[in-house]
């Protein structure tokens, strides 16, 4: 089989998903050179950083972190483009196993009981067949001592559609769509709260505000990007 393997990868070489290079046997999907260069934040070994500054005034949380840098045309963005429209849920799980490592090791998040991703719309589930979101959390928990959790945390129907609202109105009704149910396994509890890219945190926030009425709940923020 590995020789089977060995011989059509010979034919098909498999690509960085970042910059396209061939990879190694042991590389997954990300070059080892693009895993070293990529423009990590490190903003988990930080209690203020940008993104935990989002949330100043508005949702109550323990820590907050984004992994990478985004920038326009960079790598990261085009391996985001890979997991959103390319089929790629490999890049969250590899990215995923990054970020898992390195918050095992960081005190603001090493107490993480429950992994949940922000959840998917229905409709985006069925076209891309799989949540993103969750993928990078299936990745962070591979990594840590933390279990996945995606029944919790869940999306309800809007009532209205949301094209007839208001941009006002459009963004009150992001923060009507997420909702709670078996909430005491999250009581007393430190949850982990998974999305891919942040950049004014309206839908993070939106979750965190339903997730914070469980008792003695403490809630973390960790995403694959800050834009
Ligand atoms: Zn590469």
């Amino acid at each position: 089989m590995s020789l089977l393997n060995d011989f059509i990868s010979l034919i098909y070489p498999r690509l960085c998903l970042a910059c396209e290079a061939s990879l190694y046997k042991h590389e997954k999907c990300i070059c080892a050179a693009c895993k070293y260069n990529l423009p990590k934040t490190n903003f988990h070994l930080e209690v203020e950083n940008p993104v935990s500054k989002l949330f100043w005034g508005k949702a109550p949380i323990y820590s907050a972190t984004a992994y990478y840098h985004f920038s326009k045309g960079g790598k990261v963005q085009h391996l985001i483009h890979q997991l959103k429209y390319k089929g790629k849920s490999e890049v969250g799980i590899t990215i995923g196993n990054f970020i898992g490592s390195d918050l095992a090791k960081a005190p603001l998040f090493d107490t993480v009981d429950y992994i949940v991703p922000v959840p998917l719309h229905k409709k985006r589930m069925k076209t891309r067949g799989y949540n993103q979101s969750e993928m990078i959390g299936i990745g962070i928990s591979e990594n840590m001592k933390a279990q996945l959790d995606t029944e919790v945390l869940y999306r309800t129907f809007a009532s209205e559609t949301q094209t007839k609202k208001s941009r006002y109105r459009r963004w009150e009704n992001v923060k009507e769509i997420f909702a709670v149910r078996n909430t005491e396994k999250f009581e007393n509890k430190h949850i982990l709260l998974i999305d891919d890219v942040i950049t004014t945190g309206a839908t993070i926030e939106a979750c965190v505000n339903m997730l914070i009425n469980i008792k003695g709940i403490k809630v973390s923020i960790a995403c694959l990007a800050y834009a």
